[in-house]
């Protein structure tokens, strides 16, 4: 919802806003969950019993397909085959991948049209905007196909590992939906979505203020679930472990589009008794992974293939972490080939002890502006380890402005002391070396346009 529309609907009574939810979410059902989702949940299904071998070659035939598409019908793809004289039909499986450049986001954002399908009208496609760091949007195109197809392996493979059916389970969804208006001071901070059984609550009024408003609702809805941001659902988390309020169960939580960290984690468990699933994935289509009941990540290869490789963009090891680099096998309406997603990463070996088919992605470290850089080039993510002894802390983050200058800021909890706040400066110098570190108690931490919260905020100049 935009502009003039979002502005009623903020200013709307409470029970208009839950119809104009559920008038939405009837919309979004027609965008999102055409005639094919039922077709390719059931097509899931039977993969999961497939071999690892069975993947493979699944693979190899699909990638022939999008390749020759993308050199037959897109724009962006028909120059490059010709300037790199790479024949299409010769690239037979992910090893030959290689031979392709890998594509940069700046690329796609210069002229998102032209990695559009040539046969397909871009204004009649569904657009999406992501949110930028840069301040720049990437401009997406998807069509009700391709929709309904990525939101069945999120049904499938991530709500579906824990036995949870999105619109047949009750849940709370907080993340990025602009449900309240930015200046509202009381309660409701919500909307009831009927139609889907979901209760959408905001992640821009989570202050100290509101939570015991938040927690109240929570316990009287009942949702069986509960998804979203990481940091929006912890505050919720956080709350209730810090007013030693009796905990709200859910039967499942879901997390995904910031870095989950482990005291995130913890904090749900315990206010919510329940686990976390962890998802990864990217507006762009080009990689779907979750985490199964064992903890680990688990890769849809039939949504698209996953490399990892190195500085000098060569290819790393399972284990390795690295940038990764995904090809979407299923976005034949804007194809993004060897796409540099912009996340570090590895590749897992073996098998699972869950026993699923399914290749791991061993950990997702975070953004590449998610993790510091030291002045040997040492990159340092997964900044759980800061975090390890230390007891007092809603939440930090590390701001870096120098290659041995760091600021962390943190949201004191009531039992905070200098001393905690002594061992996150030795804990980060651990990993960092020498480097001037200060700790700077602070209120709040702001957060991006969209909500979300960032972990670190990097001032070095860009090389
Ligand atoms: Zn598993």
């Amino acid at each position: 919802m935009a502009g003039l529309r979002q502005k009623l609907y903020w200013k709307a009574p409470y029970f208009v806003k839950t119809c104009m939810a559920s008038w939405n979410a009837r919309r979004l059902g027609r965008e999102r969950f055409g005639a094919d989702y039922a077709r390719v949940l059931s097509e899931i299904a039977d993969h999961d019993k497939w071999s690892p071998a069975q993947f493979a070659e699944y693979q190899q035939v699909e990638l022939g397909k999008l390749i020759r598409h993308a050199a037959r019908n897109v724009p962006y793809y028909q120059k490059l085959f010709a300037e790199i004289g790479v024949d299409p039909e010769s690239i037979d499986g992910a090893e030959d991948l290689a031979r392709l450049p890998i594509l940069e986001k700046a690329v796609i954002r210069a002229d998102p049209v032209s990695f559009v399908d040539r046969r397909l009208d871009p204004g009649k496609l569904i657009t999406l905007s992501t949110s930028g760091t840069t301040g720049t949007p990437l401009v997406l195109y998807r069509d009700v196909w391709l929709n309904s197809a990525a939101f069945a392996y999120l049904d499938a493979r991530w709500r579906g590992t824990a036995g949870m059916c999105r619109g047949h389970n009750a849940s709370v969804s907080i993340g990025g939906h602009l449900v309240a208006s930015p200046d509202r001071s009381r309660p409701p901070f919500w909307v009831h979505n009927r139609k889907w059984k979901q209760l959408y609550m905001s992640s821009y009024h989570l202050s100290p203020q509101y939570l015991d408003a938040y927690v109240d609702k929570l316990r009287q809805f009942r949702g069986e679930y509960i998804e979203g941001y990481p940091s929006s659902i912890y505050a919720v988390a956080r709350h209730i472990l810090e007013r030693d309020l009796e905990p709200v169960t859910f039967k499942a939580c879901f997390t995904t589009a910031e870095t989950l960290f482990d005291y995130q984690r913890e904090a749900v468990t315990k206010a919510f008794r329940c686990r976390t699933y962890d998802q990864y994935g990217c507006g762009e289509m080009a990689v779907s992974a979750a985490e199964c009941k064992e903890g680990t990540m688990h890769i849809s290869p039939e949504f698209g293939i996953v490399e990892v490789v190195d500085d000098n963009d060569k290819p790393l090891e399972p284990g390795q972490a690295g940038q990764l680099i995904c090809t979407s096998l299923i976005n034949h309406v804007q194809p993004f080939i060897r796409y540099r997603i912009g996340d570090i990463g590895a590749l897992g070996a073996g098998r699972c002890s869950c026993g699923s088919p399914l290749p791991l992605l061993d950990h997702v470290e975070g953004r590449v502006d998610a993790v510091l850089i030291t002045r040997d080039g040492r990159r340092v993510g997964r900044l759980n380890f800061i975090f390890s002894d230390v007891d007092g802390v809603v939440e930090a983050q590390i701001v870096q402005n120098d290659y041995d200058r760091f600021v962390i800021r943190v949201v004191p909890a009531k039992d905070y002391t200098d001393a905690e706040g002594q061992k996150l400066i030795r804990n980060l110098g651990h990993r960092v070396g020498e480097a001037d570190i200060r700790v700077e108690v602070v209120d709040r931490i702001e957060r991006t346009s969209a909500g979300k919260f960032k972990a670190v905020i990097c001032n070095l100049p860009r090389t």
